[in-house]
């Protein structure tokens, strides 16, 4: 893909421009604590009334209806406003996710580990840990949910019934089916940003900041790639190498904004000029490189030529009255060529010839 299709692609230059913050820690903790408020506050709110639909029929303390209207309505903001406001929110929300397992053992407990609404606090803690933490959280959470049910039963001398009746049953059933298909959300939001953050990172690594073209490094694996694809092929293929001349006098007369302008306005004129399929990078500085595939080198100067002729029509809207010229070397890949540097090689040379034969020009490797 050359840069023509890297525009239409809609790509801005703020995308390569994304910074990598200094707290990048602490955002990415308030980004995961985030994500589990929504869980949390939902999966809380839903399992209040199986809860209650069990404590109904026992005789409990009107502290434990506070407690649970607390937990169920308060507790997941509460969570929300400790974590965000920790200079660590990862771990505060971990310890949040601990108390979430010790408070869910407290309510299996209490409720004399009545079937349904155990079943759907262990899914809902498993579901958190495992997906929060990974084995390691899930099995703390484990255990500190069955830990806290034990103390419970004992404390207030409950016997587990592990049984439910058909309301209670009913009462629980929306959690059953809401808070994982919630879960799935949450985890496939989570998935899309993740795939954004690996593209930006892609885009960062193999682009030009400048021009958005490939930069060097990049842009020799794919020199690389197209090498050895053409030896084995027995296909044509021409480099182009080109540097812009008397750049260091465009900046030191207009200043470097203009240089950097003229840049950027060469690249957009090899952009529109060349194929989709010619690869453009940017080797740093004001030199620029292109792989031609299926191309001889007669197609490379003719499409040169038409640079040359662009450029000499091309003001900048900054400084119209600089000229801007290239030179450039071109080198077909020829068969005595054993490395993809000596392919490399050949175009310097032709560049460097064109920069002796008095610039402007393009010159082909002997
Ligand atoms: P020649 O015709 O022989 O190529 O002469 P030149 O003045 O163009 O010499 P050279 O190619 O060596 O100059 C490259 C200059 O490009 C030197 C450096 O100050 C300038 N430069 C490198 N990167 C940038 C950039 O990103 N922006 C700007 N404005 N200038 C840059
Ligand atoms: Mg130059």
């Amino acid at each position: 893909m050359n840069d023509e299709n890297f525009y239409q692609k809609g790509l801005t230059r703020e995308e390569w421009d994304y910074p990598f913050p200094s707290d990048d820690h602490h955002r990415s903790g308030i980004r995961f604590a985030r994500r589990v408020r929504l869980p949390r506050m939902a999966g809380l709110a839903t399992m209040f009334f199986p809860i209650a639909g069990v404590l109904v029929t026992q005789p409990v303390a009107g502290g434990w209806w506070l407690l649970l209207v607390g937990w169920a309505f308060v507790w997941p903001h509460l969570a929300w406003q400790l974590a965000s406001r920790s200079a660590d929110p990862r771990s505060n929300e971990f310890y949040n996710l601990k108390a979430d397992a010790i408070i869910a053992g407290i309510w299996i407990g209490l409720m004399g580990v009545n079937a349904f609404p155990t079943a759907a606090l262990l899914m809902m803690t498993s579901m958190n840990m495992m997906g929060a933490g990974g084995l390691r959280l899930f099995t703390a959470g484990t255990l500190l949910t069955t830990l806290a049910a034990l103390a419970t039963l004992q404390m207030a001398s409950i016997p587990p019934l592990f049984v439910s009746s058909a309301l209670q049953g009913w009462l629980t059933l929306p959690v059953f089916i809401f808070y994982p298909v919630l879960f799935a959300w949450v985890s496939y939001q989570t998935a899309i940003r993740l795939a954004e953050h690996k593209r930006r990172l892609e885009l960062m690594s193999t682009r030009d900041g400048m021009t958005g073209v490939f930069n060097r490094r990049h842009w020799e694996d794919l020199l690389r790639n197209e090498f050895d694809s053409c030896r084995r092929h027995h296909r044509d293929a021409t480099m182009l190498l080109i540097d812009i001349d008397h750049f260091k006098t465009i900046n030191d007369t207009w200043g470097h904004d203009i240089g950097d302008e003229a840049i950027i306005a060469i690249t957009h004129q090899l952009q529109l000029t060349l194929r989709g399929s010619d690869i453009i990078g940017r080797f740093g500085g004001d030199e620029f490189a292109v792989i031609m595939s299926n191309t001889a080198a007669d197609s490379a100067i003719a499409a040169m030529s038409r640079v040359h002729e662009r450029l000499a029509q091309l003001s900048l809207p900054g400084a119209p009255l600089v000229k801007l010229c290239i030179s450039v070397g071109v080198a077909p890949l020829t068969p005595p060529m054993g490395h993809y540097r000596e392919w490399l090689k050949a175009a310097d040379v032709a560049l460097y010839k064109a920069k002796n034969a008095g610039r402007n020009r393009t010159e082909v490797a002997a």
